[in-house]
């Protein structure tokens, strides 16, 4: 199966691997919107694309296509191109350290090992 570069209504960019028949029917991972395939020209010829983050990839089994072979390649290709990347623009790995706290007011900013935690908001008002 090809993979095909897919963009959606709201701007979000990314790739499916998809039977040919059913190229043209996609929704965007990131918020579900109808996609519209990219011509091949210019998934080629178009911005020069990082890769996908470490966050990015496929965390699933079901998200490499059922381990296809031919996309695990190309994911395999894309990281190694990523890694060396990430060599030489460090700020493109993000931060490695661990979550630690990531529900409740961690949602937006996830606390990570490291971090000091706000101080949580005061339970009754202060007394003199
Ligand atoms: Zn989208």
């Amino acid at each position: 199966m090809p993979t095909y570069d897919y963009r959606c209504a709201e701007g979000h960019r990314y790739e499916r691997l998809v039977p040919i028949r059913d190229r043209d029917l996609s929704s965007c991972p990131a918020c579900g919107a109808a996609g519209t395939r990219l011509p091949a020209a210019a998934a080629i010829g178009g911005v020069a694309s990082a890769g996908l983050s470490r966050e990015q990839m496929p965390q699933t089994w079901k998200g490499t296509g059922g381990a296809n072979p031919e996309y695990v390649r190309h994911l395999r290709r894309q990281w190694d191109g990523r890694q060396r990347l990430e060599e030489k623009y460090p700020e493109l790995a993000g931060d490695r350290r661990p979550v630690v706290a990531h529900e409740g007011r961690y949602h937006d900013a996830p606390l990570r090992a490291g971090d000091v935690p706000a101080p949580a908001a005061p339970a009754s008002p202060a007394e003199d």
